[in-house]
């Protein structure tokens, strides 16, 4: 038997491991510095774990929202409340310019590898701040985007939770499609109209099995103005689920 001959290629990838190895094998998307594995470096990791456990600190009680001179409540939602059927919403990071870098490298740069780190920090956030035995609720991406892109944040998200730290996940909502709108006869279309959100088969199930859980958490990416959260709250409480509460990785203010 012989030999493969060692060849140029091989020395090359040999003294890239090596390199990569010595000295990193990509930029850290926050800071620029060299990183071992993946999009961020392990001191910005840690900054982003220290950020997220002083995250909730004086935010509104309803939105999430920073708080300014006001107690518990922010102005927006003492003057106009959007949020009527959330119990509380969760930051989980601050939205601030680093930040926003990296939700920009996850949802549009599919740094698919963040979707772990990011996974873990709410785990933590989750145990803290609500309970680990909690059923999770996924926001549902709008239909065609998996197809599209490949993947969903909030889906994978929910996926690690799951598997790595043992949460359920019940997909209790859809998105209407808007083409799927139109084919709806007139008396269901009516019914629908306006509605992005919808129970979800297995919500329908159980409810109708009367095998609800009392409380769930959904979870979300980016709070703007709550009109999403809210339109799904809304769902789950006319459901019959009587505790709902949202994690949403971002808050913007
Ligand atoms: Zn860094
Ligand atoms: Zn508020």
């Amino acid at each position: 038997m012989a030999f493969r001959k060692f060849t140029i290629y091989d020395f090359k990838r040999f003294a890239m491991l090596v390199l990569n190895f010595m000295f990193g094998n990509g930029k850290c998307c926050v800071c620029g510095n060299s990183t071992f594995n993946g999009k961020i470096c392990i001191s910005c990791s840690k900054k982003l774990y220290d950020e997220a456990e002083n995250s909730h600190c004086e935010k509104c009680r309803i939105c999430g929202k920073s708080l300014i001179s006001e107690e518990e409540i922010c102005m927006s939602c003492r003057e106009e409340r959007i949020l009527k059927n959330s119990d509380k919403v969760v930051p989980v990071f601050p939205y601030r310019l680093w930040a926003k870098t990296l939700l920009f490298e996850w949802k549009m740069q599919n740094q698919r590898n963040l979707s772990l780190l990011f996974a873990e920090i709410c785990n933590s956030v989750i145990k803290k701040r609500i309970s680990e035995n909690i059923f999770i609720v996924p926001v549902p991406p709008r239909p065609g985007k998996i197809r599209s892109r490949g993947w969903d944040q909030i889906e994978e998200l929910s996926e690690i939770l799951k598997v790595k730290f043992g949460y359920k996940v019940l997909k209790l909502l859809e998105r209407t499609e808007k083409n799927q709108q139109k084919k709806l006869d007139r008396k269901k279309r009516l019914s629908s109209k306006g509605k992005i959100y919808t129970e979800s088969k297995l919500l329908k199930r159980l409810s109708s099995e009367n095998s609800l859980p009392e409380q769930v958490l959904l979870i979300d990416d980016v709070l703007t103005t709550g009109v999403t959260v809210e339109s799904c709250c809304e769902i789950l409480k006319n459901a019959g689920i009587s505790k709902v509460d949202v994690l949403s990785l971002f808050v913007v203010d």
